[in-house]
């Protein structure tokens, strides 16, 4: 007889709307498996409307966690007890901990990144980078840089509607951190070029790139780029976007979504069950090289 699940088997969550896509429950549950961890990470489509109600069940049902996705991630702080410094200044969660009854909320996306860089070996504590987006990821990740010690941050978005957060993220980075914050609009291509000369590191923490913008990219040709600046995009599907290949055209190292999508799991996966994720094992699986 299997004995995978047992009596014993503990549950992690994911609850978004939509979510049957994901790739998180195969990551974690291979993760799990691999270090013999008794959990089931199972995926919940749930929208706003049931969120309330799903909170109170994983209480009551004393559920040790789960992943949160849009459309919740901005919502669910409502629900629970405590949240973390990053999670506070970002104004969303991606991951909640139940300890005995108590439920924090986290946000790991921005540490994933930070992590995956770290893992890369690029090296951006006390430098500068450059950062186009304004959404939840590229907040994440803004945060994340400036509470982990990045000197730096220029920022650039388009002026749509999520302009008006990055202004507040400048506004909230400026107060709480010693990080020095700059944000511009992303039409003013000349400053864009003038902040990517001066940084280390330049991330795309926007859709562009993928469905429907694939193969599309805002920055119009390799003069923007150096053989030393490392380019970062978050995106993952595809694994080279168009910006990726401009950078590559132009000598830069190039990461894509991947890594960032491994470590923010894994700093999850890390606060459900106190162990680090196999990393290395989890690469092989999801084809991850540098
Ligand atoms: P979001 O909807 O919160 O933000 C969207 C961002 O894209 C905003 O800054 C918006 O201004 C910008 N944008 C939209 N259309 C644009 C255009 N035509 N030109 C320039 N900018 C444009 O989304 P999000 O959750 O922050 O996700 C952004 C991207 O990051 C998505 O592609 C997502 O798949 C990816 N992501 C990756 C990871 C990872 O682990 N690698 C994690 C989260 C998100």
């Amino acid at each position: 007889m299997a004995e995978r699940i047992t009596g014993h088997t503990e549950l992690i969550g994911l609850i978004a709307y939509p979510i049957r896509h994901s790739s998180s429950p195969a990551m974690h549950n291979e993760a799990f498996a691999k270090l013999g961890l008794d959990y089931a990470y199972l995926a919940f489509e749930v929208e706003n409307k049931d969120l309330e109600d799903t909170i109170k069940g994983f209480r009551a049902m004393k559920v040790r966690g789960c992943n949160v996705s849009m459309p919740n991630k901005t919502v669910v702080h409502k629900y629970l007890d405590k949240l973390s410094p990053a999670a506070e200044l970002c104004g969303a969660v991606n991951t909640v901990v139940n300890d005995n009854g108590v439920l924090t909320g986290h946000i790991t996306d921005g540490i994933g990144c930070m992590l995956a860089l770290k893992d890369a070996g690029v090296d951006v504590i006390g430098k500068k980078i450059t950062i186009v987006g304004a959404g939840g990821a590229a907040t994440a990740i803004q945060v994340q840089a400036a509470l982990d010690g990045v000197a730096e941050i220029s920022i650039f978005n388009v002026k749509d509607k999520f302009f008006e957060n990055a202004e507040k993220t400048v506004n909230k980075l400026r107060e709480k951190t010693n990080c020095k914050v700059n944000l511009y609009d992303l039409a003013d291509l000349d400053q864009l070029k003038e902040e990517i000369a001066s940084s280390v590191l330049f991330i795309n923490a926007t859709g562009m790139g993928m469905k429907p913008l694939e193969g599309q990219s805002y920055i119009p040709d390799t003069t923007f780029f150096r053989p030393d600046l490392v380019v970062l995009d978050i995106v993952y599907v595809p694994r080279e976007t168009a910006l990726l290949k401009l950078a590559k055209e132009a000598g830069c190292r190039t990461l894509n979504g991947l890594g960032m999508m491994l470590f923010q799991g894994a700093a999850a996966f890390k606060l459900w069950t106190g162990k680090e994720m196999p990393i290395e094992y989890m690469k092989e699986v999801l084809d991850i090289h540098y």
